[in-house]
């Protein structure tokens, strides 16, 4: 082959398992992106490298149309973790490397930083009296907008001054007043730093610990309960991080990504820093990722897909609430973030901090065997002490709509003494049950195995499994009997009783319903902080990276939920759910309690909390682990598939499980029987999973590798939707 026509292979977001061949005549390097030829459309794929012959003949082999990047946009480092993750969750590279770049790279948009674009006033401009634009009042508007507008104004901040501000904007920019300008993305804050806490005893030694190993691949579990401190302790590491010229990529769930939160780092350091979550635009999106991979903000911030980002200089890694569940990807590519991380430590030479008050079973385990090096942090910093748990014996006590009598009495006195408190029910809307009380039925949806929840505010059954709306039966469809009620409790039911019982008390709720807006979380949180709210009554979205050092009672509604759920992770999530609220409260002078209303009182889930016994539950859960051969004592694959009838998706399982037999998996690769999914139908469409279980890693990847390129050939396997789930985090 000539140099002037050299093959390279190229990744195509596709759901197929190759990559492609092209010609080229210009050379490329690898991660940069190209536009290919890809059956009749085109495609932006990126160069995984050459090769020095195809498998298909030269005849066949078509020539990129485009060099989109004249160096790799994705450097070598991160194009390994690529291909790792590609393997090591059997998903197609190309759509994993998709998944990795900003939206706008996908799209083939150049990598350069940008701010919003702003207008300003020209010196023209400004000499301008706006009087004399009487006559064109759009234009008058608009400039005397600008003239108090010291950083300038983007389009939608001046499509609010005048409905007609574009042409406006036109005919000023005709006249020379006007020009436009890129705003800096983000600014480094000016205003006085904040300096550090002198740190406890505990947090020294961890700081010591940590910055002793800044120089290789070291992961460490920083189990440290709720407020000791953990935050103080990857700033400290972070600082010194910055001090040796690298970048930190800190990782946080979803939700705790706040404006708080942000706020602290930038108060900490003056440098940039590059914050990544989902409620970017693609522009803000792209500006952060190219200074982060440009090395420009020492610090990144981001949530779950920021482990992707390409990091010039990378220093440390620090994954926040490790064991969350937000770091697991549920469709598409499903990776774990958190996992992710640590093999990226490994491959950068890097450090990772994982920390958490009550750490997955997984890492756990990691750090009991020496793995990982654990430091704990016991307790609460200054003065502050653990809550008090007190647990309320529902067998014996009558709640009324959901509230027994010792917890409104502990409700009733916390509001005499101007304390905020908090009351966690894990479900949202007004009742989880549209019930007719003569027969029986109860509203299910027409999609789903699954019943309607009550929205009281808006008159409306949902679905929270499809999303499905319906109007509320007044009449029972199966005995024409009028008498439907709801039944069970929501946050929405529970904040109506709230005020009924206490009318006098400002009561915030905080829930997926309540906080849709744009900024209606920030604001509700503001006035919580601000002390404009007695009570708080919300989901999970509470649990985690908010503090709220006024609140001095937590109340668990149902901590009943979950302690015999259908997946072997259940007991687990609601031990570190519970552990996790029950930590809002009571932080510095102000001891908390924590009162959780139970059926199982006996439970030693139970017990363990109270004696804020991480270690007590630990034990007691990864024994059971043991006994069951689950994870972290076993390995798991999750093959998944669904359809429009009942019997496909099982119909397929079994063929894949044909498919499999003959592989020879063995002893050390168990694969199940086909099962259907806890629930079913699920938006229409019924679910069936394969599970694969294996004591050992590599035996079950080098299974699945077989199997899965097996499946993608199988001609069977091309009429059911199917996935592969490596390390499932649900079971259903
Ligand atoms: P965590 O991340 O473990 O929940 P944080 O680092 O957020 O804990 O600390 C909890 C609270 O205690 C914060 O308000 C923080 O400013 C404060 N804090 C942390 N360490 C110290 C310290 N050594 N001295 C005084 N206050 C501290
Ligand atoms: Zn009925
Ligand atoms: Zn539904």
């Amino acid at each position: 082959m000539s140099a002037a026509s050299r093959i390279y292979q190229v990744a195509v977001p596709t759901p197929l398992y190759h990559a492609f061949d092209y010609l080229a005549t210009v050379p490329l390097v690898p991660g940069a992106r190209v536009r290919v030829p890809f059956g009749r459309r085109e495609m932006i794929g990126v160069v995984l490298g050459e090769v020095a012959q195809s498998e298909l003949p030269a005849s066949r082999l078509r020539a990129i149309t485009q060099s989109l990047d004249a160096s790799a946009i994705l450097p070598p480092s991160i194009l390994g973790l690529l291909r790792w993750a590609a393997d090591y969750y059997h998903h197609p590279l190309g759509e994993v490397i998709h998944t990795a770049l900003p939206v706008r790279l996908r799209q083939g948009r150049a990598p350069v930083v940008s701010g919003a674009k702003v207008w300003m006033l020209t010196p023209e401009g400004r000499s301008v009296d706006p009087q004399t634009l009487k006559r064109a009042p759009a234009q008058r508007h608009v400039l005397e907008a600008l003239t108090v507008a010291a950083e300038g104004l983007d389009a939608e901040q001046l499509a609010q001054i005048s409905q007609r501000s574009a042409a406006a904007l036109k005919a000023l920019h005709a006249k020379g007043w006007v020009s436009s300008h890129q705003r800096d993305p983000r600014p480094v804050l000016n205003g006085e730093l904040q300096s550090a806490p002198d740190l406890n005893s505990d947090q020294k030694s961890s700081v010591t610990a940590i910055v002793a190993r800044l120089d290789g691949f070291h992961p460490f579990l920083l189990h440290g309960v709720t407020g000791s401190g953990k935050t103080e302790v990857y700033l400290s590491v972070i600082k010194e991080v910055l001090a040796q010229g690298k970048q930190s990529l800190v990782l946080v769930p979803e939700i705790s990504l706040t404006p708080q939160l942000v706020g602290r780092f930038e108060r900490r350091f003056r440098t940039p820093i590059a914050v990544l979550h989902s409620g970017l635009n693609e522009q803000e999106r792209l500006s952060a990722w190219v200074r982060a991979s440009e090395g420009k903000a020492p610090i990144v911030l981001g949530t779950r897909s920021a482990v992707f980002t390409p990091l010039k200089n990378p220093g440390v890694i620090v994954v926040d609430e490790e064991h969350d569940g937000s770091y697991k990807q549920q469709d598409g590519f499903r990776y774990s973030a958190r996992d992710v991380a640590v093999m990226r430590a490994s491959r950068e030479k890097i450090p990772i901090i994982l920390g958490s008050a009550t750490p997955s079973l997984e890492s756990l385990k990691n750090a009991r065997q020496g793995t990982y090096a654990l430091i704990e942090l016991p307790e609460r910093t200054g003065s502050a002490v653990m809550p008090q748990v007190r647990l309320l014996d529902m067998r014996r006590l009558k709640p009324s709509e959901g509230l027994s009598l010792p917890l409104r009495e502990v409700l009733a006195a916390k509001l005499e003494k101007g304390e905020q408190s908090i009351l966690f029910l894990n479900r949202r809307g007004f009742s989880p049950v549209w019930m007719c009380f003569d027969c029986g039925w109860v509203a299910p949806c027409k999609r789903c195995d699954a019943q309607l929840t009550l929205h009281h505010k808006r008159q409306k059954l949902l679905c929270h499994h499809c999303g499905a709306e319906q109007e509320v039966a007044q009449r029972c469809p199966s005995c024409q009997g009028e008498k439907l009620h709801p039944l069970g409790e929501g946050t929405e039911r529970v904040e109506g009783a709230l005020q009924k019982f206490f009318p006098q008390a400002r009561i915030e709720r905080i829930d997926r319903d309540s906080t849709s807006r744009k900024g209606a979380l920030e604001e509700k949180l503001r006035r919580v902080h601000e002390g404009e709210a007695d009570i708080l009554v919300g989901t999970q979205m509470l649990s985690k990276g908010h503090d709220f050092p006024n609140v001095t009672l937590v109340g668990i509604l149902n901590a009943d939920q979950g302690l015999y759920g259908t997946d072997f992770r259940s007991s687990e999530r609601l031990f570190q759910l519970i552990m996790q609220v029950s930590g809002r409260a009571g932080r510095a002078d102000k001891p908390g309690e924590v009162l959780i209303q139970t059926w199982h009182p006996d439970h030693p889930l139970f017990a363990a909390l109270q004696r804020h016994d991480f270690h007590g539950f630990a034990e007691f859960a990864l024994n059971e682990r043991q006994e069951t051969n689950y994870p972290p004592y076993s390995h798991l694959a999750l093959l998944r598939a669904e359809s429009p009838t009942p019997d496909a998706a099982l119909k397929f399982l079994h063929e894949a499980r044909t498919l499999a037999l003959p592989l020879s998996p063995g002893k050390e690769v168990q694969v199940l029987v086909p099962v259907a999914a806890p629930m079913e139908r699920r938006a229409g469409r019924y679910r069936a999973q394969l599970l694969v279980q294996s004591s050992q890693r590599a035996p079950l990847h080098e299974f699945l590798s077989q199997w899965v390129a097996q499946l993608a050939e199988a001609k069977f396997a091309k009429k059911t939707r199917w996935s592969l789930d490596v390390d499932p985090a649900d079971m259903y």
